[in-house]
């Protein structure tokens, strides 16, 4: 019994012992797998504290309740100049300046842009205004959410965004007043113009021997060259401003194509060249700008003219699903790799040195624009020595209303109709008023005179006109207000009355229209213009 005791006792101490052995392996395992982990943990985060402190990265840990700053790295600590323990005891209000008290800012922008940039400004401890970038997070749960900022400084990039932001309206300033300037000069030398090309085309009424007709015809010219040079530098102007407007009117193709050709009689007479016109259309009455298709046509006929020196200068008009002008001459011809080029703004492609032509470089790239503010296109197929072709499509407008057939021109009872029709010229300059009246006078019509507001207003009273050309820059008071007191009076409530000024912005084009005149023909002046208009007022289709 007492043996069997014993065995038994010595058996439970044995099954102890390996227990206390297994447990004391165990342990020991658990003691090294314990001490291995944290070994690693503290390798770990030696690294990120080496990672924290190695960045050039600025970083803040921020307590979000109180804002206060609860770590910052190495980094932080240099940049912003304080003691390592002094920057931690501070507050994001204390770096940044105008911060509210809840600090909610920094939040706020981390929530709303996410992991995004935004700019700050801080304080530096020696009172340096810095502008930093800034993105941020939390580190972990909702209890032990820690605010992280990094940071890094934009003060220099900022100072040069700004100076280029200066620069940008410094330029854009400039860029206003050269443009400014360029529109008043343009504006300011179409008034001396007017004068100019309208004594010239006096003179020519004048007897005089071939030698001085010689010398009047070349003053014309240049005259001429000058009214285009100026018009151009407005319309780019008005480009550029995006001001360049287009009247909405119904006119006669064919006799806008014709009016067009027959500005170049003289040069195309003078270089012997041939020019033929061939125009296909079942309808003439088009729906435009007839003053700006002029333009165009003007143009490509212009240089066809001017870069061809013999054999010929063709026009061909059709229509279709569109209106088709093409423009074609036998000159010079353009290099394959200039055909986009030409069409740029003051670009040419002679040598300034050796140029033989006149022109400024401005004439296709307006053209291009007007043709596309017509909802239209301009291209061109060009041989080198042998020629060039301008095609221009526009939109098919061709309308078939009474008025677009009506034929412009003298005829035997539109000049007994002259004979009874009386204009009001109003225009403080003599020689303007002399130009216009010489004019109307030769057609025919009764003319009479004024050269102020208040005077128009008097002479409309008593000689009662059946129209009056109403030139708007007036001393004393305005064109445009003289007729409206003129419009006031009952009995001229419809007298037409047509706006003349150098101020040819489509906005005051339509502000004139709009306050009742009934057109506007801009300075200087063009005989043909001056008298279709009459025309037109007198047959009633304007
Ligand atoms: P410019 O007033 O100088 O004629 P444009 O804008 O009308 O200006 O034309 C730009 C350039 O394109 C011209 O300087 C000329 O070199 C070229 N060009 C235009 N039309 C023709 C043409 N029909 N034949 C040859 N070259 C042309």
């Amino acid at each position: 019994m007492v043996q069997a005791g014993i065995a038994l006792g010595t058996c439970a101490l044995s099954a102890v012992i390996v227990v206390a052995v297994v447990l004391f392996i165990c342990n020991r395992r658990l003691h090294v797998k314990i001490q291995e982990a944290r070994r690693e943990l503290l390798e770990r985060e030696s690294t990120y504290e080496n990672l924290f402190d190695s960045t050039s990265i600025f970083i803040l840990l921020i307590d979000p309740s109180s804002s206060r700053i609860i770590h910052a790295n190495k980094a932080a600590v240099d940049y912003y100049e304080y003691e390592a323990d002094q920057l931690l005891n501070m507050r994001l209000q204390d770096l940044h300046p105008g911060l509210d008290d809840t600090g909610r800012f920094y939040i706020d922008q981390i929530n709303s842009s996410g992991k995004n940039l935004f700019r700050v400004q801080h304080r530096k401890a020696t009172g340096a205004i810095r502008d930093l970038e800034v993105s941020g997070g939390f580190t972990g749960s909702i209890d032990n959410n820690l605010l992280y900022l990094l940071l890094h400084d934009e003060t220099d990039k900022v100072e040069t965004e700004k100076q280029i932001e200066t620069e940008k309206e410094r330029a854009h300033n400039a860029l206003k007043v050269k443009e400014e300037f360029l529109a008043n000069i343009s504006h300011e030398l179409r008034t001396p113009l007017n004068g100019l090309v309208g004594m010239l085309n006096i003179l020519e009424t004048i007897d005089m021997n071939e030698e001085d007709k010689g010398f009047l015809s070349m003053a014309q010219e240049s005259a001429q060259n000058l009214y285009e040079i100026i018009r151009d530098l407005i319309d780019f102007n008005d480009i550029q401003a995006g001001k360049l407007g287009l009247a909405d009117e119904i006119f006669n193709i064919k006799e806008a194509v014709e009016l067009t050709l027959s500005f170049f009689n003289d040069q195309i007479e003078n270089k012997g060249l041939e020019v033929s016109s061939d125009m296909d259309i079942k309808l003439e009455g088009y729906r435009g700008d007839r003053t700006r298709f002029i333009q165009v046509l003007a143009n490509l006929i212009s240089n066809a003219v001017k870069y061809t020196d013999e054999g010929s200068v063709e026009i061909s008009v059709r229509d279709g699903e569109n209106l088709k002008v093409m423009v074609s001459d036998q000159g010079i011809g353009i290099a394959p790799d200039a055909l986009d080029e030409i069409f740029t703004s003051f670009h040419q492609l002679e040598n300034p040195y050796t140029k033989r032509f006149q022109g400024v470089g401005l004439g296709l790239s307006i053209t291009k624009e007007i043709v596309s503010l017509m909802g239209g296109s301009i291209e061109v197929e060009s041989v080198m020595g042998k020629g060039s072709v301008f095609t221009i499509i526009l939109p098919d407008k061709f309308c078939e209303a009474e008025q677009c057939l009506k034929k412009t021109g003298t005829t035997e009872t539109e000049e007994q109709v002259q004979k009874k029709t009386t204009v009001l010229i109003v225009e403080d300059e003599a020689i303007n008023r002399l130009y216009l009246s010489t004019i109307l006078k030769e057609k025919g019509y009764n003319v009479v005179e004024a050269v102020n507001g208040y005077q128009a207003i008097e002479r409309c009273i008593e000689s009662a006109p059946d129209m009056v050309l109403m030139d708007i820059s007036l001393p004393k008071l305005s064109g445009l207000d003289a007729a409206m007191e003129i419009h006031a009076i009952d009995r001229y409530r419809d007298l037409p009355i047509v706006a003349l000024t150098a101020h040819a912005h489509k906005d005051e084009i339509d502000s004139f229209i709009s306050k009742g005149l009934k057109t506007v023909i801009t300075k200087p002046v063009q005989e043909v213009e001056l008298l279709r208009v009459i025309n037109s007022i007198t047959n009633g289709t304007i």
